[in-house]
């Protein structure tokens, strides 16, 4: 694909054209959108990052005094943003995504799978509220579920995860098969700047030739390791929700975690997940006591799955 890196193209016949100014539209972010859209079933919009592309959606569908419905166990990043907002009238309540979504809330934000707990949203129950319902997908890829089938009226990922896959691009994406709301959605990115770049674009872009492959491969090694992590002395509990490349585990305790994360050779100890390489992280150190002090979370990535069992024998001898 072309890589477009213009700002601003030239008018025709002293009128802007298709393209007149990169922070509205760029044809390498458009080709993406449309790869993206084609994926989800729906209009995508390309932002710089997830959290752009939930910043987007709440300053988009949430008046002023607005209360979200977020659940619970969710990317704490959806959290610690909707409280960052609070001096502007956003008010929370955490929901257990598994059931019904709490009455008198404008919007509803769920997860499929929920990072890091792993629980999967009631969709159905989700569509039947009369708030608009927002399902951040990342850690399914639209390969494992499209949001917008269910009754969803918004599909979200972190691109910067599976969909590109290799940590080199930090990118989100929303969908929607509302045409107006897809505009109202892009009015609020190009007032607000919360722009992909042409490069960002074209790194998605290449990732998702690969992602069938990189997701069937990381998911049938996810599944692997998820059995014998359960069969492990060292391990208390497991989450995996039987597809996807992330699973959790915990320990006894944070002192364990500690230990054991810092002992991996092969994984990286490192943040995020769905890249081509392994990462575990004790979590934590990021979302303190939302989830259990011993939980380690595990991204499998394509390395071989006893080159990763061997590593996490290794590291689980530590605890
Ligand atoms: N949603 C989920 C499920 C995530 O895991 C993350 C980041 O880890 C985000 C959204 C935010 O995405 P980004 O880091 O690309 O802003």
């Amino acid at each position: 694909m072309p890589l477009d890196r213009s700002a601003t193209w030239p008018y025709e016949d002293g009128e802007p054209g298709h393209f007149s100014y990169a922070r509205a539209d760029h044809p390498t972010g458009v080709a993406c959108e449309d790869a993206l859209g084609a994926l989800d079933g729906g209009h995508a919009l390309l932002y710089p990052s997830g959290m752009g592309a939930v910043t987007t959606v709440v300053l988009t569908m949430l008046g002023p005094g607005g209360r979200v419905a977020l659940a619970e166990g969710a990317y704490y990043g959806h959290r610690t943003l909707l409280d960052h907002l609070r001096p502007w009238g956003v008010d929370v309540v955490e929901f257990d995504q598994t059931g019904q979504p709490p009455d008198d809330v404008e919007l509803i934000l769920v997860e499929a799978p929920a990072n890091p707990l792993l629980t999967m949203p009631d969709l159905e129950a989700a569509a039947a509220h009369p708030a608009p319902v927002v399902c951040d997908a990342t850690v399914a890829s639209p390969l494992r579920l499209r949001p917008l089938e269910h009754g969803c009226d918004v599909a979200l990922h972190s691109v910067t995860k599976i969909l590109a896959g290799h940590d080199d691009a930090l990118a989100g994406v929303t969908v929607t098969s509302d045409e107006n709301l897809r505009d109202r959605l892009r009015l609020t990115r190009r007032l607000a700047g919360i722009v992909a770049s042409a490069e960002t674009a074209w790194l998605v872009h290449r990732g998702l030739d690969t992602l069938a492959v990189r997701l069937d491969r990381q998911e049938a090694t996810a599944r692997i390791l998820a059995e014998r992590l359960e069969a492990h002395d060292a391990v208390e509990t497991v989450r995996y929700p039987g597809f996807s490349f992330l699973l959790s585990f915990d320990v006894a305790g944070g002192e364990v975690a500690g230990r054991v994360e810092r002992a991996v050779r092969t994984i990286v100890n490192a943040t995020s997940l769905g890249g081509t390489r392994s990462k575990l992280e004790a979590r934590h150190r990021w979302e303190g006591d939302r989830i259990p002090s011993g939980l380690l979370r595990l991204s499998v990535g394509l390395e071989g799955p006893e080159v990763l069992w061997a590593d996490l024998e290794q590291a689980l001898a530590t605890a």
